[in-house]
């Protein structure tokens, strides 16, 4: 879909850039550890670094927002420590060259799961559209006359398979993500992510913010059978946060993240159109700043601190 060049990664010394998606870069370590064997040490690493690049309708904009992979970065921490006693995470350590201090963290290796592990407490974005054609969310008979932004009788899990970069992800059913990665797998996969889901959005809904829906990615601990959550968790990249107060459903809700550049992108201000296949343009100063003030203000309210 989109065919701007690929984002460039910053050098980090010590480590070696293997891939970038839209928003992360991900490298290994320079050289392997002395003495490792041919195969996947149990205890290898990757370091995750969050740049500040957003992206919108699937293009990676032009114009970074200031400090949003440290946000993003301090966010996810402080949610792998509220949550630790439900499943084990990746962290390993902050402890990161000065290049990408902040913004980046070490996390064990995993063998990552090919489905994206979605919970969803309301009805929007995907889903929203699933059900208004088939009534049912990756195969979940949901009851009639819910609209945008509904509270769903209990949260649910819709899994989707993962897109390569440009593409969107694909809403599947669980039998589907079941015959991904077993069903036992996907059993186990499905009621973390609930439990993680229940948790957070109570975590959340203590600071006044609905947690509508969000997006985990779990892998296995290589050579062992142990589950262990990974990627990102819980930032407003990942995750629909709406605050409590303006909460109305029967139309888009106000949120804790893009708001502002998908609007201003969207507005005839922006002179783009796009699904004419050109490239999202720059964003003006005050989109940036309002965007940013967005994500300082989700992070400063979840987490009770300054950022
Ligand atoms: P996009 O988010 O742009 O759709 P993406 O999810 O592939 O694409 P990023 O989120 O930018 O890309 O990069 C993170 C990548 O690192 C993902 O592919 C994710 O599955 C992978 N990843 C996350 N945690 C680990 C881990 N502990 N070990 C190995 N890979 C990991
Ligand atoms: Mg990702």
């Amino acid at each position: 879909m989109s065919d701007a060049p690929p984002p460039a990664a910053p050098q980090v010394p010590g480590w070696r850039h293997v891939a970038s998606g839209k928003v992360r870069d991900l490298y290994v370590p320079d050289a392997p550890p002395a003495g490792s064997l041919a195969v996947e040490p149990a205890d290898a690493v990757v370091l995750l670094v969050a740049s500040d690049r957003i992206s919108a309708y699937d293009y990676v904009l032009p114009t970074p927002i200031p400090d949003k992979g440290a946000i993003l970065t301090a966010l996810s921490v402080w949610w792998f420590e509220q949550l630790a006693d439900v499943v084990p995470n990746h962290l390993v350590s902050l402890d990161v060259p000065g290049a990408v201090a902040g913004r980046a963290m070490i996390c064990r290796r995993l063998d990552m799961y090919p489905v994206e592990c979605v919970a969803r407490g309301y009805l929007a974005g995907s889903g929203l559209a699933e059900y208004r054609e088939t009534g049912a969310v990756c195969g979940v008979e949901l009851p009639p006359g819910l609209v945008e932004g509904s509270k769903l009788p209990r949260p649910i899990f819709t899994p989707a398979t993962k897109a390569d970069l440009g593409e969107h992800d694909e809403n599947v059913t669980f039998e589907k993500a079941a015959a991904e990665v077993g069903e036992d797998v996907a059993t186990r996969l499905r009621d973390l992510t609930l439990e993680l889901y229940t948790r957070a959005s109570q975590i959340a809904a203590g600071r006044g913010i609905i947690l509508a829906d969000t997006k985990f990615e779990f892998g296995r601990r290589p050579g062992t059978d142990e589950i262990v959550l990974g990627d990102e968790v819980l930032t407003p990249d990942s995750s629909r946060y709406w605050p409590a107060e303006t909460w109305q459903p029967g139309r888009p809700q106000p949120s804790f993240d893009k708001q502002y550049v998908r609007d201003w992108l969207a507005s005839p201000a922006s002179g783009w159109d796009r699904t004419g296949g050109a490239l999202p343009p720059e964003l003006p100063a005050d989109v940036v700043e309002k965007t940013r003030a967005r994500y300082v203000e989700a992070y400063e309210r979840l987490t009770g601190r300054a950022f």
